[in-house]
C-alpha cells in the first residue's frame, strides 16, 4: 500500500499532542516533514515556513494545517494550488467565506480539502445521533468550560481578532450538536464576554433554536478552573440523555451506555487517507456559521482584563 505523504505545518501544541501520535498510529499515513517558524526535536526534517518546505523540502503529497486559524487559508490555497490534499485542524477558518474559494480550488483539482471536526469522533456521538433520531427532543443544554491556561498556555493568538476566543472550544460542542440533532439550528440570542485587554470573547452565553423552535442553551466559558465541563444534556420524551465528557460518555436516564477513551485523531487520519484516495472533499461549515452568526447578531460587553 502507498502511504500518504504527509507534512505538518504549525507544530504546536495539538501537532505533537495528538496529530504525531495518530499519524503514527495510522497505516496509510507518514510524516515526512513540518513547517513551523521554531525548529523542533522531531526525527523529520523541518521548515520555517509551508513556502520553504513546498520550494525545497521532500516529495509530499499532503498537508495538514495545525497553525492558527488567521493564517489557515493562504496556506491552504498555497497548498492546494501545489497540488497538496489539504486537512485543517478545526475551526476551518478565521471566516466562513474564505472556505468556498478553497473547496473551489481543491475539487477543480480533484484534490481533497478536509475540515476536520475532531470531536465528531469521540465514541459517544454517533450512539447520540442514533438514539435522538428516535425521540421527540424537548430542550438542549450545553455546558462547555474549560481552563484557558491549562489547554492554551501562553496561546496569544486565541484572543487576537479572529482567535475565536472560547468559541475555539465551544465549536467542538457545536460540531457535536449539530451532528447528533436531526435539524439545523440558528442563534436567536447571545451575549459575549470581552476581556478589556482583548480582542476576542472569553465568556458566552448564547441561545438557539430550530426551525420546531427547539430552545438550546449555552454556556462557554474559558475561566474554569478545578474541575473541567464539556457537557451536552439532552432533555426527550423518554427521559434526559447526556453526553459528557467532550462525547467520551453518554447516558440514557440512569444507564451509562457509552463509557470509552478512544482517540479521536487515528480516525480523522483514516477518514483523510480516504478522501485523499478518492480525491473527495468532506467540508461542513455549519458550526463555523453559528459562530460567525453569535458575534454578528451578540451583545459584546466588557469582562476584567485577561493574563496567561
Ligand atoms: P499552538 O500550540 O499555538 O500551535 C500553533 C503552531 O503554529 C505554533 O507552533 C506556531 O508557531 C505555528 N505557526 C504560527 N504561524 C505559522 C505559520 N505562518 N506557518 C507555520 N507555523 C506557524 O496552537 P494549538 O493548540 O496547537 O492549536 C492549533 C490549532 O489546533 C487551533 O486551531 C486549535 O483550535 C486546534 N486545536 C487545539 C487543541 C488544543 O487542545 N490545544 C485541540 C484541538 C484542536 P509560533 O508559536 O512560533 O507562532
Amino acid at each position: 500500500m502507498t502511504k500518504l505523504r504527509l507534512a505538518i505545518v504549525g507544530f504546536g501544541k495539538i501537532a505533537t499532542t495528538r496529530h504525531v501520535p495518530a499519524i503514527a498510529e495510522v497505516p496509510g499515513v507518514e510524516l515526512v516533514a513540518i513547517a513551523d517558524p521554531v525548529a523542533t526535536s522531531s526525527e523529520v526534517p523541518h521548515f520555517a515556513s509551508l513556502e520553504k518546505l513546498l520550494k525545497d523540502g521532500p516529495e509530499i503529497d499532503a498537508v495538514t494545517l495545525c497553525t492558527p486559524p488567521q493564517v489557515r487559508s493562504a496556506q491552504a490555497r498555497l497548498a492546494l494550488e501545489a497540488g497538496k490534499h489539504v486537512m485543517l485542524e478545526k475551526p476551518p477558518g478565521a471566516t466562513v467565506s474564505e472556505i468556498a474559494p478553497l473547496f473551489a480550488v481543491a475539487q477543480a483539482a480533484r484534490k481533497s480539502l478536509f475540515a476536520t471536526w475532531h470531536s465528531r469522533f469521540a465514541p459517544a456521538v454517533e450512539p447520540a445521533r442514533e438514539l435522538l433520531a428516535g425521540r421527540k427532543i424537548k430542550q438542549v443544554t450545553i455546558i462547555w468550560k474549560e481552563d484557558v491556561r491549562v489547554w492554551h498556555p501562553g496561546q496569544d493568538w486565541i484572543f487576537a481578532a479572529g482567535g475565536f476566543g472560547v468559541f475555539d472550544p465551544g465549536i467542538n460542542a457545536l460540531s457535536i450538536l449539530t451532528r447528533i440533532l436531526p435539524r439545523p439550528v440558528f442563534v436567536t440570542r447571545a451575549e459575549l464576554g470581552f476581556p478589556a485587554n482583548r480582542e476576542a470573547p472569553i465568556v458566552v452565553d448564547m441561545e438557539m433554536a430550530d426551525a420546531t423552535g427547539l430552545p438550546i442553551k449555552v454556556e462557554f466559558d474559558f475561566r474554569q478552573t478545578g474541575p473541567q465541563t464539556w457537557d451536552i444534556r439532552i432533555e426527550t420524551d423518554r427521559g434526559s440523555m447526556v453526553l459528557s465528557g467532550g462525547g467520551a460518555r453518554m447516558s440514557d436516564g440512569d444507564k451509562g451506555v457509552v463509557d470509552a477513551m478512544k482517540e479521536e485523531y487515528p480516525a480523522l487520519y483514516r477518514r483523510f487517507v480516504d478522501l485523499a484516495a478518492k480525491g473527495e472533499c468532506d467540508v461542513d461549515l455549519a458550526p463555523l456559521q453559528i459562530v460567525a452568526d453569535a458575534f454578528l447578531l451578540g451583545r459584546h460587553r466588557n469582562v476584567e482584563a485577561f493574563e496567561f
